[in-house]
């Protein structure tokens, strides 16, 4: 039998992880980040073509590499006036979170707000290694809205400050909560959550 709930939440990305810890804060779980090991692993290059295949591909290394129970996420934003860019590259879409949202400005710079509709998609791939193979749950959360004409907000990370709701606040300008309630991360945590603690037991 396992030691029983241990989860190692795989990114790098600060943001992510402080979401991470407020989600599963009510769950009876030890969580770790990957720069609590003992032994820093080497970063999963995201080379798949979807959210769903980079997802799966983190969460299936760093829990071979680290023989624990890992969450890793795959996110990132698409615009329709961009013919969904930059999607699974929103990453690397500039150096810097600031560099990405004026980039991105700078591209919709002529783009009617009709027309600057815009989502942020997650998924979540849990892999939980066993002796003889290893258990898998995948879910994927949408929060749908529209690129801002300017950064506005202080809250949240990376695309956030661009991100307008349909009440016409970003997404940097709600509460870390508000946030939660609704956000793609949010939802497709809220979908896996059920299997979780059954999965981490075993
Ligand atoms: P990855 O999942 O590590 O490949 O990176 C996700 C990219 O999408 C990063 O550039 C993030 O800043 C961005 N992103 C993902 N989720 C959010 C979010 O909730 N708010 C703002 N940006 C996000």
């Amino acid at each position: 039998m396992r030691a029983e709930g241990q989860l190692l939440v795989a990114t790098t990305n600060t943001g992510k992880l402080r979401e991470y810890q407020r989600l599963l804060a009510d769950l009876p779980v030890k969580l770790y980040a990957l720069k609590d090991l003992a032994e820093r692993l080497p970063e999963v290059a995201e080379t798949g073509a979807t959210f769903e295949e980079n997802a799966l591909l983190k969460a299936r290394t760093y829990s071979a590499q680290a023989k624990l129970p890992v969450l890793a996420d795959d996110s990132g934003l698409m615009v329709d006036a961009l013919d969904g860019a930059p999607s699974v590259y929103s990453a690397r879409y500039a150096p810097t979170a600031p560099a990405r949202n004026a980039k991105l400005l700078a591209a919709l710079a002529d783009v009617p707000i009709e027309q600057r509709t815009a989502r942020f998609v997650c998924v979540i791939a849990v892999v939980v290694p066993l002796t003889d193979g290893a258990l898998t749950a995948i879910a994927e959360g949408h929060l749908e809205g529209r690129i801002a004409f300017e950064a506005r907000g202080q809250n949240g990370f990376g695309y956030d400050p661009i991100f307008l709701l349909p009440d016409g606040r970003t997404l940097a300008e709600l509460l870390p909560a508000e946030k939660d309630a609704i956000s793609h991360r949010g939802k497709a945590l809220a979908k896996l959550k059920p299997l979780l603690l059954p999965m981490l037991s075993l």
